[in-house]
């Protein structure tokens, strides 16, 4: 039998348990950088695969080597996150979670268990490939300063090092079975800014005797608009949004102060760093113009995200050689952020897309709602997919 079919007929034998592995961390999600359970759950399944995890990588964070013949060759790593979101689940299945107020609303639970699945593959088949597959399960994808950061800085990257890294993410705009890339330039970076405007509270119908914080913070808005019309290249995909404005007033009552936050974000670097300086100076000129004046926190999130290209193209054909050329299909810039763009910027990345969209079973809800659910049969594809794009890899 040719290796393709091994690993083929080896996922569609573990598909069942993937499934309850998936429905298990569906049920008990734990928030970003608390993930102490799903880390020990992760740690005793790979341990049951025969393999030996070192767990408490970054706080919660778990990493195991797959290794083969002349195990020295070349490795590749295979990533997954394991955080749940803030989020009160609203799904009425059998998995729903037990966690009040704490969802499994990114699919994270959904690559969690589908590397544990390609973990048991690709063990299962240790005698008929060369190399090391890195298997890297990290903490805190949702929130700054990512488990990525974390994870590379405690040296998940070295030792062995890889050539390249692959990462999944569910996609519930892609209908199930089918797998998105895209070569090059995929997500933004994403920084959050928080401004206060302070000014100087009063009667409503005695303007003259105070600050409007609510007049200068919507100067403020409107005017920073002009950074991404005026001096973003119009050939430089950035997206400026502010979705919160707080001030404590009323009708007749001109507040202290205004607090406003959004986010920004940007697919060059340089651009970047020169787009929130412009922000920052902006803004506290206008206050400073309108007799206010302002602080400003800015919490800087991840960098953008780039496909490496030779490595998106061959693990492209990799899919293609699994699932079918017609199941193969391109997915768009997006100006959404993720932290696997941090290993991006270390070694040769890709991040792709697996199709969890089923309209016929009303799974239709996007991710980061409290419907997000996927349809499973991305789960009979996705641990044989990533396993059949790591062996493609050391094949080389
Ligand atoms: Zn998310
Ligand atoms: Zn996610």
């Amino acid at each position: 039998m040719s290796l393709l079919s091994s690993v083929k007929e080896a996922s569609l034998a573990s598909a069942a348990e993937v499934i309850r592995l998936r429905r298990h961390l569906h049920a008990n999600p734990e928030l970003s950088y608390q993930e102490y359970k799903t880390a020990k759950f992760v740690a005793d399944t790979l341990r049951s695969f025969g393999l030996n995890p070192v767990e408490g990588i970054a706080g919660t964070g778990v990493v195991a080597l797959i290794e083969g013949r002349n195990a020295r060759k070349k490795t590749v790593a295979l990533r997954a996150d394991m955080d749940a979101l803030p989020i009160q689940e609203a799904n009425n299945v059998p998995y729903k979670s037990s966690n009040a107020g704490v969802m499994h609303a990114c699919g994270h639970d959904v690559h969690t268990s589908s590397l544990l699945g390609t973990a048991k593959i690709l063990a299962g088949v240790r005698d008929q490939f060369e190399g090391t597959v890195k298997l890297i399960f990290q903490p805190g994808e949702e929130k700054n300063p990512g488990g990525a950061s974390l994870m590379i800085k405690e040296g998940v990257l070295e030792n062995p090092r890889p050539m390249s890294i692959i990462g999944q993410h569910v996609m519930p705009l892609v209908p199930v079975g089918k797998i998105g890339f895209r070569e090059g330039m995929y997500m933004a970076s994403s920084d959050e800014i928080y401004i206060k405007v302070i000014g100087k509270g009063g009667h409503g119908a005695t303007p003259e005797l105070t600050i409007d914080p609510v007049l200068i913070a919507s100067h403020i808005i409107v005017a920073l608009q002009q950074v991404i019309s005026r001096n973003a290249s119009p050939k430089q995909p950035t997206v400026l949004t502010f979705g919160r404005i707080h001030g404590d007033g009323a009708t007749n009552i001109i507040p202290n102060e205004v607090d406003i936050a959004g986010t920004f974000r940007a697919l060059n670097e340089e651009w970047r760093e020169a787009g929130l300086k412009r922000i920052v100076k902006m803004a506290e000129s206008i206050a400073e113009g309108m007799g206010g004046r302002c602080q400003i926190d800015l919490s800087r999130g991840y960098p953008y995200l780039e496909n490496n290209p030779e490595l998106t193209r061959r693990i492209r054909k990799a899919a293609e050689d699994y699932v079918g050329q017609e199941n193969v299909v391109d997915m768009d810039l997006t100006l959404g952020s993720e932290d696997f763009a941090y290993y991006s910027h270390q070694v040769p990345a890709s991040f792709y897309r697996l199709g969890t969209r089923n309209e016929s079973k009303g799974i239709t809800s996007y991710v980061h709602t409290p419907t997000f659910d996927i349809d499973e049969d991305a789960l009979k594809i996705g641990p044989g997919v990533m396993a059949w794009m790591a062996l493609s890899e050391l094949a080389l």
